[in-house]
């Protein structure tokens, strides 16, 4: 088993590692920006060591600082979580040289998936099926209109390099595509230091769909089930729960094959995610990305199969082979996560961080929070706006959208505004408890939702 693990990130993913990590005696060595020598990640590692300043390039980005700290700590792996470096192949391959285990697949496979546009490409070739959209990268505004023109309009022009909603834009027609276009690429060459794009057929009010895979590395690949992640801002995820309401159990075996599949095709180790767009018919559905890394909503699935996903990465990583079936993997009851971020939704969801002045967590049967958060702290500017993951876990979906709704009355959090009561909200809005969802409904909705003298009744009979 590994000894020490270099964790290479910050917030609640690295608290996240350093629980499994003690909880499988592995000491942990936390690394940290001045922005964040109070961090409570820092507080709880073995050993802890400042990598740079607040500016995440020259900090949690910076491979040689890291690399440099994972040495003069005698760590032999190194966990990268989500975000920062974890999707960066030339890190995984630095690892690899510098004599350290990267926790997640080769180099090679994370290329693979990075790119969106070859993993497109490689997943048709595999039998998976992709949305209509370009063959590779559209590289010019003419190659861009040739391809939307061939698929029809609407179509999404999106960054290879995407990621957390990034670098996408909507054109409805030709017209809105030359402007669309420039201002996606500035976006993916800010966000990502590379513009590339492709395009894709806009897929109208679809659900999103996504199963997580573990494989180890003698050849065994099997997936821990579906997630639902329709309920988005800005393309980006809100509310996750494990099992998708909307799947009958072919279509979830369907699924689930073509996402080990998937895995499969690129040669993957380690804990990872295939995200899929279901139409609105419930009938199609389609390859969107693969994350080779472990997922900010992976709690979900764990309340469901009872796997502990990190300690699941930690044990491949040490070389161990997965030591349950495809057969054995059971799911129990249904599992609900609320992302509570630190952004005004009445402000366009504008991040507003600041300090805790009074923090109260929910707990009780069921309830888990993930949060690096404590009274007193700061939520730092310079990175993500996420303050806390509430779960929840009950037998069923409406006894757990019950439990989730308690937790959001019992929560509190002083100091700057949250999206909390827009969740609170969402869990009485007749569409999501009747499990109508699509990726459309919180930006169509959003005026009534935002309306907290109004609470929609729900119709709970339909569930
Ligand atoms: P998940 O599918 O795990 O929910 P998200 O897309 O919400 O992933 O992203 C998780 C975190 O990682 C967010 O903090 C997001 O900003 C960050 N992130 C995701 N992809 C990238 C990327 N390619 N580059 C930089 N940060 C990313
Ligand atoms: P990221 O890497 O930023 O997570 P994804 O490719 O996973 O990007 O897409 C993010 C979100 O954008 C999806 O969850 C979905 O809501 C929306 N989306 C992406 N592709 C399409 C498409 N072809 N049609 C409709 N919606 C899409
Ligand atoms: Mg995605």
């Amino acid at each position: 088993m590994l000894k020490r693990v270099l964790i290479a990130n910050r917030g609640e993913i690295a608290l996240r590692i350093l629980r499994a990590c003690r909880e499988l005696d592995m000491e942990t060595v936390a690394v940290y920006s001045t922005a964040d020598a109070e961090a409570l990640h820092v507080q709880l590692a073995t050993r802890s060591v400042c990598i740079g300043p607040a500016k995440a390039a020259e900090s949690y980005l910076n491979q040689d600082a890291l690399l440099t700290a994972a040495r003069l700590t005698g760590c032999d792996a190194v966990h990268p979580g989500y975000g920062f470096l974890s999707e960066n192949a030339d890190f995984a391959d630095a690892c690899k040289a510098a004599g350290l285990v990267f926790i997640g697949p080769s180099g090679d496979a994370i290329r693979m998936a990075g790119s969106k546009s070859a993993a497109r490409d490689r997943m048709k070739a595999a039998g998976v099926p992709v949305t209509p959209g370009s063959e590779g990268a559209v590289n010019t505004v003419e190659d861009a209109l040739r391809a939307a023109e061939a698929v029809g309009y609407p179509v999404l022009l999106k960054a290879s390099a995407g990621g957390g909603g990034r670098g996408i834009r909507r054109c409805n027609s030709l017209s809105e595509l030359p402007a669309a276009y420039a201002e996606a690429k500035a976006e993916a060459t800010a966000c990502f230091g590379d513009g590339e794009m492709y395009l894709e057929k806009l897929v109208l009010h679809p659900r999103h769909i996504e199963f997580q895979i573990l494989a180890d590395r003698f050849g065994h690949t099997l997936h821990l089930g579906d997630r639902d992640c329709s309920v988005q801002r800005r393309n980006q995820k809100l509310i996750e729960e494990a099992p998708a309401k909307c799947l009958t159990p072919a279509l979830r075996e369907a699924m689930g094959a073509a996402a080990v599949r998937a895995a499969q095709a690129v040669g993957y180790e380690g804990a990872g995610t295939v995200e899929f767009l279901l139409d609105a018919d419930g009938q199609h559905f389609y390859f969107m990305e693969m994350n080779t890394r472990i997922q900010v909503e992976h709690g979900v699935t764990e309340l469901v199969t009872g796997v502990d996903l990190v300690r699941e990465q930690l044990r491949i990583a040490s070389g161990l082979a997965l030591d349950f079936t495809q057969e054995q993997v059971l799911m129990a009851g249904h599992a609900i996560e609320c992302r509570i971020n630190a952004e005004d939704p009445a402000k366009n969801f504008q991040p507003c961080p600041g300090e805790v002045a009074f923090l109260h967590f929910p707990g009780g049967a069921g309830v888990r929070v993930d949060s690096c958060l404590y009274q007193g702290c700061a939520l730092s500017p310079y990175y993500d706006s996420m303050a806390a993951k509430l779960l929840v876990h009950a037998p069923t979906r409406l006894e757990a959208i019950r439990k989730m709704r308690r937790c959001l009355e019992e929560f509190t959090l002083e100091g700057f505004p949250t999206n909390a009561e827009l969740s609170y909200q969402i869990l009485y809005h007749p569409v999501f408890v009747r499990g109508g969802c699509t990726t459309a409904f919180l930006d169509e909705r959003l005026p009534e939702l935002l309306d907290f003298s109004r609470r929609v009744a729900a119709c709970e009979e339909d569930v």
